[in-house]
């Protein structure tokens, strides 16, 4: 079966459940145009999480591997960056076209190496194609600006390409998160090296052979599979490397910045978040239920911008409790490829992480309203799973779960509720649902977050600047503050 194969994802996600056919993934690095075995001929297996069993091997890369990668991108950055920005357009524009014709055994295979349902690896397929329009749309209009500088001089800003860029892809929305960062850095000129996670090696991997052939030149994009550990952290320390672009957990963003720091290569950390959904006393019983439901549930919690915390007022806890308890119940747990709505968690070493902050919540005599232990296998599934009415310092308000799990906080006002909005060290993202417009600008205006949404908690999308503060991290992706890290602005003064 190759990557074009006809089929849908339905089709072939069918196939694959029925073991009539195994999917035929790439094995190897994909460096200067080619898929390459590692050096160091070391192979690891990928995990299918709704049954629990290995499916597939990758390439473990190495600091070998990742040095000839950033090897091929300097080499090819020359060539790449002084391309008409108009033509480096077209090829993206190109990339995000055949995306969305390949975007069936894209979502089989995305849905089959995170775990997620087919629907929400669709989603995640269709938004890599948008960023990469997004971005040709962007590469067309890249431009410096004239500086007046008095009758003697004349000055202008050109915008020049960063380098070699390093993307660190987490596994949550692994064709989505390649796709984010690599579709600007693309556009502004830059080559890429990019290491998926160890968990969902395989879109990268399909998606840097798309860019490929659709006319980026050799070494412009490569992708070395392999553990963080080992790989991720030979290309964070890289000396060639000039920017890095990293998702994912709190502690080791802190070790891709110290990696980075004696290179002094400039940074985007995209990391965890603990967002509140506030819902207000005059908020919609409904679209609040139906809003907390996707926050925390869709993609089996594993979002860093998750809804994770609900922050409701007292006069709307029940009713606003009980709706969201009856759309939970209604909830299809299964393997992703079957059909459910939530699919499975991505590895064994992440339900553990929730089972243990869950377990925690317990032994406090925390009161849990629905889920609360992971189901039996094969495979790794946590049900949907409400903790009451916790206390600020509680841990399940402060650390994040990374899972179904959400935290309700009872407040009494709006003062309460933002302060309780405002209680951790991150600050990501943030729901509120009112309504009443005014009161729910004033509350979005006292939130410490990147990206604040107002009765529907996932609107935006590619056009809109994402990213955090505090603990969440540094730097905007999406947007046309996503370009701004890969680009760097030179001035130049004629005395005339
Ligand atoms: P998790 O703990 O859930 O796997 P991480 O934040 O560790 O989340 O992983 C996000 C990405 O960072 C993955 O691609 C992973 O391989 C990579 N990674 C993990 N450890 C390191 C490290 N020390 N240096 C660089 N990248 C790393």
């Amino acid at each position: 079966m190759s990557s074009t194969s006809a089929g849908t994802a339905r089709e072939l996600a069918d196939a694959y459940l029925q073991q009539a056919q195994l999917p035929d993934l790439p094995s190897g690095h994909f460096i200067d145009g080619q898929i390459r075995a590692p050096q160091s001929g070391s192979y690891m297996p990928s995990w299918d999480a709704g049954l629990g069993r290995a499916f597939a091997d990758f390439g473990s890369g190495d600091a070998d591997d990742i040095d000839r990668a950033v090897l091929a991108a300097s080499n090819a950055q020359c060539r790449w960056g002084s391309m008409a920005p108009s033509a480096r357009a077209d090829i993206l524009q190109r990339v995000a076209a055949r995306i969305l014709e390949q975007q069936e055994y894209l979502c089989f295979v995305e849905a089959l190496d995170s775990g997620k349902s087919l629907a929400e690896a669709r989603g995640d397929v269709q938004s890599a194609a948008r960023y990469f329009n997004y971005y040709a749309a962007m590469a067309r209009t890249l431009e410096g600006r004239s500086l007046p500088l008095g009758e003697n001089h004349i000055g202008w800003t050109v915008r020049e390409p960063a380098g070699v860029t390093a993307h660190i892809i987490p596994w949550n929305f692994p064709t989505s998160t390649f796709a984010r960062s690599v579709a600007p850095a693309l556009a502004a000129g830059c080559t890429v090296v990019a290491k998926p996670a160890e968990t969902t090696p395989f879109t990268a991997l399909l998606l840097a052979q798309i860019i490929f052939d659709c006319g980026v030149p050799p070494g412009v994009v490569n992708v070395v599979t392999g553990l963080g550990i080992e790989a991720g952290a030979a290309l964070s320390s890289h000396r060639l490397v000039r920017h890095i672009t990293f998702t994912g957990s709190v502690p080791t963003g802190v070790k891709v910045a110290s990696a980075a720091a004696p290179n002094i290569a400039s940074l985007t950390l995209e990391l965890g978040g603990k967002s509140p959904l506030v819902a207000l006393s005059d908020c919609d019983i409904e679209a609040t239920a139906e809003g907390a439901r996707w926050a925390i549930f869709a993609n089996a919690g594993q979002i860093c911008s998750a809804g994770s915390r609900l922050v409701v007022q007292r006069s709307v806890y029940q009713p606003v409790l009980e709706r969201l308890l009856t759309k939970v119940h209604s909830l299809r747990i299964g393997h992703g490829l079957g059909g459910a709505d939530l699919g499975a968690v991505n590895s064994e070493l992440q339900l553990s992480r929730i089972d243990h902050h869950v377990a925690g919540a317990r032994e406090r005599g925390r009161q849990i309203l629905c889920g609360g232990e992971a189901l039996e296998g094969p495979g790794w599934f946590y049900p949907p799973t409400i903790i009451d009415n916790l206390p600020v310092d509680d841990a399940c308000i402060q650390q994040e779960i990374f899972g179904p799990v959400l935290s309700v906080q009872v407040v009494d006002n709006d003062e309460e509720a933002l302060a309780a909005a405002n209680c951790t060290e991150f600050g990501l993202y943030a729901g509120i649902y009112s309504r009443d417009i005014s009161r729910a600008l004033r509350m979005a205006q006292g939130i410490r977050a990147g990206q604040v949404t107002i009765n529907d908690y996932w609107a935006g999308g590619v056009s809109v600047p994402f990213g955090g503060n505090g603990r969440s991290g540094y730097g905007r992706e999406r947007g046309q503050e996503g370009m701004e890290a890969y680009m760097s602005s030179k001035a130049v003064v004629v005395r005339l």
